[in-house]
């Protein structure tokens, strides 16, 4: 147990590196007023006794008319659908392949049912104005309708940006909660004037690029944080959400080596300017 345990340490270390940094300085108003308090269930694993990254939970998507196999513990990659990891059918830690025991902790949630109405009349307006691709509106347009509901923003875990708030200081923010506050924050280290870019919306035209299964983090969730701090801040006016690229007909797969990664792409000499007009010719926009 002991080796598989600082395995664990290694691999959590380098998530550290990937997905905290960009946010070191979270601004404390986008989590206070639209968050409660509630106690959901969280994966953990007994024998380590600690809580498992959504990423290292993944099993059945519970939407029956989905059913993926292989839906990771925050989204399920085939429907797009958010879940949460208690809800997935025969869930197996991606680290040992054990079935992961649930445990209660409290957590803090965004009032996201609050702040729909706000969300539909901004992405009704952003969406007529604005360049967006029929997958970006499709994936907000059925977030919508479905009715939005209370979302989780906080992780049992050590890494990531702590939580500033007492009673909770020794969780982390989920990373689709504090990455996007990164967008501000990254311009913020830049310069002292970064309100001239988040806080005027009237002279910014803010564009996004993303594939699909980020979509709701950037057209709803995102915007409900910002409208939801009513300080008048820049949300997204362009959203370029696109499909997969797939590679021979296949999804991209490091695990499985499908693909063309960085490095590859490196080892032909090819300068970067080509594949960067490569790949946005073939970007898939359309399903
Ligand atoms: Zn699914
Ligand atoms: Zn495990």
């Amino acid at each position: 147990m002991a080796t598989s345990n600082s395995a664990n340490d290694i691999n959590l270390q380098n998530l550290k590196v990937d997905e905290s940094t960009m946010t070191k300085e979270c601004d404390p108003q986008l989590a206070s007023g639209e968050a409660f308090k509630l106690t959901e269930d969280q994966c953990a694993i007994l024998s380590f006794d600690r809580f498992l990254a959504d990423r290292y939970v993944a099993g059945t998507c519970s939407d029956p008319t989905c059913k993926y196999i292989d839906a990771r513990g925050d989204q399920c990659d085939k429907c797009g659908k958010l879940i949460n990891a208690v809800d997935l059918i025969n869930p197996k830690c991606q680290i040992c392949r054990n079935s992961p025991q649930i445990k209660k902790s409290d957590h803090l949630f965004l009032n996201l049912p609050k702040l729909s109405a706000d969300v539909r009349s901004w992405f009704d307006k952003s969406s007529t104005h604005g360049h967006w691709t029929n997958t970006s509106v499709t994936i907000t347009e059925a977030w919508l309708s479905e009715g939005l509901k209370p979302r989780c923003i906080t992780r049992d875990l050590k890494w990531g940006t702590p939580v500033p708030l007492e009673g909770y200081t020794d969780k982390v923010f989920y990373v689709w909660f504090d990455a996007p506050i990164g967008y501000i924050s990254i311009t913020a280290n830049y310069t002292d004037d970064w309100e001239m870019w988040w806080k005027q919306p009237d002279q910014v035209e803010l564009f996004q690029f993303m594939a699909k299964d980020n979509v709701p983090f950037h057209s709803v969730i995102f915007p409900a944080c910002l409208l939801g701090t009513e300080d008048n801040y820049t949300c997204v006016n362009h959203l370029a959400g696109i499909d997969y690229l797939n590679y021979e007909y296949a999804k991209f797969s490091k695990s499985r080596g499908i693909g063309v990664f960085g490095d590859n792409a490196q080892e032909t000499g090819i300068p970067s300017d080509i594949w960067r007009f490569y790949l946005v010719s073939v970007r898939p926009e359309t399903q």
